[in-house]
């Protein structure tokens, strides 16, 4: 990224923010071997957030995989909102454009993580950054995390060191929609005792019952 770019994501500008954003790499290296983690974009957050006047933290969560943390006290005692995104993003193989060129073309926004979710995070950058122009009787924290895409390390670690808030905006792509839940994900290992035997010849192995009870059970979980 050079300068240029870096100075106009301090102004605050959305966009510029986005830019900057996806013009350094974070690809989550569970994904792709080559992938850089956080390090250098949780440098250049931090950084920002301090120079608008919040209090910052980083935390190394894993090897080279770091979250960030901005707080703004309020003057009063009204609640805390949290505003929420992950750093680190997909692979880049496959891509047809330079997934850290940040280019703008034809009004659109082209580079990895423009959409999910650098766009988000500058989006939440860009609303701390005016919220810290003025005084405001509540809490701000902004939680910004690291493996989301594979893991969810950062936010285990800040759920674990008791991170809480009253609401809390999670900037994920919506196509612009508010959602007010999301779904989760569990992994469930289950064993099924019965006959094995080959798919193409289920009859003559008898092994269909136990396979029947295997889907009833899988059906009901889910
Ligand atoms: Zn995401």
């Amino acid at each position: 990224m050079d300068d240029r770019m870096s100075q106009e994501a301090l102004t605050g500008d959305p966009v510029a923010l986005a830019r900057a954003l996806i013009a350094t790499p974070s690809v989550n290296p569970e994904l792709e071997a080559t992938g850089t983690g956080e390090a250098a974009i949780a440098e250049r957050t931090a950084e920002w957030m301090r120079a608008w006047g919040l209090s910052v933290e980083t935390s190394e969560v894993a090897a080279g995989r770091w979250n960030v943390v901005g707080r703004l006290a309020g003057e009063g005692a009204g609640p805390t909102l949290l505003l929420n995104g992950h750093l680190d993003t997909v692979g880049v193989a496959g891509m047809t454009v330079d997934p850290f060129g940040a280019e703008l073309r034809d009004g659109r926004l082209w580079g990895r993580g423009s959409c999910d979710m650098k766009g988000g995070v500058a989006a939440l950058l860009s609303a701390a950054a005016r919220i810290a122009q003025k005084p405001t009787p509540g809490t701000l924290i902004v939680a910004l995390t690291a493996d989301e895409e594979h893991a969810s390390l950062g936010m285990q670690a800040l759920v674990g060191a008791g991170l809480g808030a009253d609401a809390a905006v999670v900037c994920e792509p919506t196509s612009l929609a508010v959602m007010p839940a999301h779904k989760g994900f569990v992994w469930v290992e289950a064993d099924f005792r019965g006959r094995a035997a080959h798919g193409s010849r289920p009859a003559k192995w008898a092994w269909t019952p136990s396979v029947t009870r295997a889907v009833t059970s899988l059906r009901w979980m889910h």
